[in-house]
């Protein structure tokens, strides 16, 4: 479907994709991401069911081909599935994919049904596949149920993706098994590096891992070849030609990839990121709240679209503070 008022940034950047925040809560503690009492936001704050599909209409008129779900958990929100199966309804219509990032845990009861609402992919964050080092990072004992959320996605034909932050001390020298794991039940994987993201209780730069150290070490075993697919995002992809998988890294901090930026993220409480990175925001919540939403939506992406800024200034060094005070958990991952 051709769009006659696509979002386009103030560097020629199209904007195509929206990460959507549905909640900021979440049933897991990883450390690197959020303290074990993380402040939540009061409930009246977050939007709607009707707000969050409202938005995502607005959006899809302006161009907005792929939303992904996402938080905090997108599973431990209850109306979820019902925007879930309303979006799914603009498949084609519009909307080219539907997708959510979860951590897993509660995917087992809700694979199934995703599916059926027209989701084709999910992708599943995991970084270990020891229990204890499982329990350990994420404060919950939850492994188990996460592999039974990969299993039933499996069997819901949903095609998955695990996603793994590299963290040095913590799951550097398991990397290699996680890989082969995820390659020899066909799922790509995406290493990331942990990004200063929100204050939490231990130092993150402690457990930064640069990836091109992580590549080099994986060459040391295995044959890696670039590959051109580049789905718009910062990932960069290498085939593994012992596992015969796809192996992605996202490498904020080493290499900055902002050039090829085609996102946009909203908060649960409808506050519009133009970067991850960034301060740059617009409230899309005061626009849905207004007497003429149409024309402050369509006010407030434009302007959007102006702040939207170059590229990020990642920096991680050890006692600095985080280069933005937002955890991933609020602003989408
Ligand atoms: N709860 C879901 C999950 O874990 O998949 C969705 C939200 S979570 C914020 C999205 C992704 O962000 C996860 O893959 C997680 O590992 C990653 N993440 C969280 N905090 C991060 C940080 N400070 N740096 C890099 N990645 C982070
Ligand atoms: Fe929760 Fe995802 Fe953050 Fe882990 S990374 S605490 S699962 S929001």
């Amino acid at each position: 479907m051709s769009c006659d008022k696509p979002l386009v940034d103030a560097f020629a950047r199209r904007i195509t994709y929206l990460r959507l925040s549905v909640t900021d809560r979440c049933d897991l503690r990883c450390s690197y991401c959020m303290p074990e009492l993380m402040q939540f936001l009061p409930k009246r704050e977050i939007l709607s069911l009707e707000e969050l599909h409202k938005l995502s209409l607005a959006m899809i008129a302006r161009g907005i081909t792929k939303i992904r779900l996402t938080g905090g958990e997108p599973l431990v929100r209850r109306d979820m599935i019902e925007l879930v199966q309303a979006l799914g309804r603009k498949l084609g219509d519009g909307l080219e994919e539907l997708t959510l990032t979860t951590n897993g845990t509660q995917l087992a009861a809700h694979a199934d049904v995703l599916a059926r609402a027209g989701v084709k992919r999910v992708n599943i964050s995991l970084d270990t596949l020891d229990r204890e080092i499982f329990a350990k990072l994420t404060g919950r004992d939850r492994l188990n149920d996460v592999l039974e959320g990969i299993r039933a996605a499996d069997e819901a034909g949903l095609a998955v993706k695990i996603n793994a932050v590299a963290l040095k001390g913590v799951n550097e020298g398991e990397l290699p098994d996680l890989i082969s794991w995820a390659h020899g039940r066909g799922a790509d994987v995406t290493l990331i590096e942990v990004m200063p993201l929100g204050e939490i209780e231990e130092e993150r730069s402690e457990h930064y891992l640069p990836l091109p150290a992580v590549r080099d070490r994986l060459e040391e075993r295995w044959s890696l070849t670039d590959l051109p697919d580049n789905t718009g995002g910062p990932a960069r992809y290498v085939r593994v030609a012992e596992t015969g998988g796809r192996l992605g890294f996202i490498t904020p901090l080493t290499n900055n990839f902002c050039a090829s930026c085609n996102r946009i993220r909203v908060t649960a409480t409808g506050q519009l990121y133009a970067c991850l990175g960034g301060a740059e925001k617009v409230d899309l919540r005061a626009a849905l709240r207004s007497d003429t939403p149409e024309e402050e939506l369509e006010r407030a992406l434009n302007e959007a679209m102006m702040i939207k800024p170059e590229r990020h200034h990642f920096a991680i060094a050890p006692g600095a503070a985080p280069t933005q005070p937002r955890h991933m958990s609020v602003t989408g991952g």
